[in-house]
């Protein structure tokens, strides 16, 4: 049966929980748009480290992220890449220094403001996959589903401790680990739009499941929600 329109789906959950690969996976099979909205945090991010910005003063960062101009291709089956002020900064993005200070620059209310503002713009359209921490709770909070992805600490860190491996990186085990327990303490305890799961997201634990798996169970509960 063909899936109805302009459903949003929203995909929260921790870092490394696969939202971002499973929610393109998703999109893709259904033919909608896909936003990861860390790469927004992370252009931020980039933006200020570049430009030296102090980590602690919010109001330069708040400045900062409205005068950024952040432009990601979000069409079905696009590539990730984003244009910061009209620069190609994908390849940058996922680097460590922007690992360490994207919690940071994320924490800031008026970034969020500025940045939840700009994917609501975005996702006005409907037929779209939002992948984030507040996207259920706060940017699409009447999405029409919205599933918040987990997976044990130790599972998150072995992928993502692999994908690092797998493109040439020289980490160790013990650090990824640390680091992402780190960034998800520091997002779940933050005042500003904490992660947790929204009262009304259905539950995905990806622990034991492939990604296949998990993509198929996504699609299961969206033909299930657009009949
Ligand atoms: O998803 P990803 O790990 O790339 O996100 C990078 C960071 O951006 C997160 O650790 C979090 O601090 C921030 N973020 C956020 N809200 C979102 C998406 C990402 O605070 N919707």
């Amino acid at each position: 049966m063909p899936i109805k329109k302009n459903l949003r789906i929203a995909i929260d959950g921790p870092v490394g929980a696969g939202k971002t690969s499973a929610g393109r996976l998703l999109a893709a099979r259904l033919g909608y748009r896909f936003l990861d909205t860390g790469l927004m945090y992370r252009a931020v991010t980039l933006a200020a480290l570049d430009g030296h910005v102090p980590m602690g003063d919010p109001a330069a960062l708040e400045a900062l992220a409205a005068r950024s101009d952040i432009r990601l291709d979000t069409a079905p089956g696009g590539g990730a890449s984003i244009l910061l002020n009209g620069k190609d900064v994908t390849a940058r993005l996922r680097s460590p220094e922007v690992d360490r200070s994207v919690s940071i620059v994320s924490a800031v209310p008026g970034v969020r403001a500025v940045l939840v503002e700009k994917q609501r713009q975005i996702a006005s359209g409907g037929d779209i996959v939002m992948a984030g921490r507040d996207i259920g709770t706060v940017v699409l909070r009447d999405a029409e589903l919205k599933i918040f992805l987990d997976a044990s600490g130790q599972t998150r860190a072995r992928r993502r401790y692999e994908e690092l491996r797998a493109s040439g990186g020289t980490v160790k085990y013990d650090d990824v680990l640390a680091g992402l327990t780190r960034r998800d303490g520091l997002d779940s305890s933050r005042p500003a739009s904490p992660l947790i799961p929204a009262a009304d997201a259905w539950l995905v634990d990806s622990d034991g499941l492939t990604l296949e798996q998990v993509v198929d169970c996504m699609e299961k509960l969206a033909t299930e929600r657009a009949r």
